[in-house]
């Protein structure tokens, strides 16, 4: 663990010191609660130990600011007092001000020692906690058959790269994507062999879209999405003929479909459209922006799949 110890008597911080680095945690120490606050921030401890009584702030002003510290981050560090046994009412005050427990002054190794692996508990399930939270943040973003963007995480990329497109006056482009006579291929080959099939679509789409900022999503059942950020109509079409190639490279066999002898796809590009005030808000001109492609793609349907329509 790494330990945090605010303590003004340099003896009881030197003999504090030693007895945490001999149980094998790693120490800072501090003079008083300012500098608690501001190591806290800098260092990010598994555990707090604050002696109640220092000059420039206590140890009970900085427990408040630093329980504030973690509220802002979702977070939770506890907070050990380390305290003389006549300052009870202290005890009681740091407790309320956000501690958690307190130790008695002079410290008894033994006890500290039981505390410290109180504490170790408590930081592995603080770290297992958020591994899971960061696992689940992920999940929750991804579509669990292809490993992409799913809908919610595509909803909310639109809406960030659209206000960031219009704050910086920088194009953005959506390429919409749906596979041609899927029904056909699911209907001969089986569900199973469907859900394969979009795993590889998924992958191949993915091949092509290289840049950091653009976001390949699952939009749907057998449709995809593809955000381009700062980049034009014409570019992002040349992006979906990149994606519409690779298809004619790649062959995935689809013997029932009567657009080709293999898996293709039909494409609509839409740009962010200029005369932004006539929308009300930004949903609605996101959903203009999608609209648009999804109007471009049926019209490429219309015209017998395997195509690319931008305009
Ligand atoms: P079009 O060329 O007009 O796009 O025809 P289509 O057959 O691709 O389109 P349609 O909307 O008629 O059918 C889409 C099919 O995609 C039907 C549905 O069963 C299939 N599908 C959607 N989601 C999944 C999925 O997660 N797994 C599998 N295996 N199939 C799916
Ligand atoms: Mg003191
Ligand atoms: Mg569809
Ligand atoms: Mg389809």
């Amino acid at each position: 663990m790494k330990v945090l110890i605010a303590e003004d008597s340099r003896s009881s911080q030197i003999v504090i010191r030693s007895y945490i680095e001999d149980a094998g945690h790693q120490v800072v120490s501090v003079e008083n609660g300012q500098q608690a606050v501001e190591q806290f921030n800098a260092t990010e401890p598994d555990l707090v130990l604050l002696d109640v009584i220092m000059p420039i702030k206590d140890g009970i002003e900085a427990a408040k600011e630093i329980r504030a510290l973690c509220e802002q981050a979702h977070d939770w560090v506890p907070i050990i007092f380390l305290s003389a046994m006549t300052e009870s009412d202290d005890i009681a005050r740091g407790i309320k001000a956000g501690g958690d427990d307190y130790l008695t002054k002079p410290i008894d190794a033994v006890v500290l020692n039981a505390k410290l692996d109180a504490m170790q508990r408590i930081a592995n399930m603080r770290h297992d906690l958020q591994k899971a939270n960061q696992k689940l943040r992920l999940m929750a973003m991804r579509d669990g058959l292809t490993g992409l963007a799913n809908r919610r995480h595509f909803d909310e990329a639109m809406i960030k790269e659209f206000k960031r497109s219009t704050r910086s006056q920088t194009p953005l482009s959506l390429v919409l994507a749906d596979i041609d006579k899927f029904k056909f291929y699911n209907d001969n080959y089986g569900h199973q062999a469907g859900d394969d099939c979009l795993k590889i679509v998924a992958k191949l789409i993915q091949s092509v879209i290289k840049r950091p900022g653009d976001l390949v999503a699952r939009y749907g059942g057998e449709e995809f999405a593809i955000i381009l950020p700062e980049t034009d109509i014409i570019a992002a079409r040349q992006v979906a003929e990149l994606v519409k190639n690779i298809f004619s490279e790649n062959k995935i066999p689809h013997a029932h479909s009567s657009v080709a002898e293999y898996v293709t796809l039909s494409l609509g590009v839409a740009s962010l459209p200029s005369g932004m005030e006539k929308y009300q808000n930004i949903d609605e001109a996101v959903y203009s922006m999608i609209e648009m492609a999804d109007t471009r793609l049926y019209e490429g349907k219309k015209q017998g799949g395997n195509v690319i329509v931008s305009e």
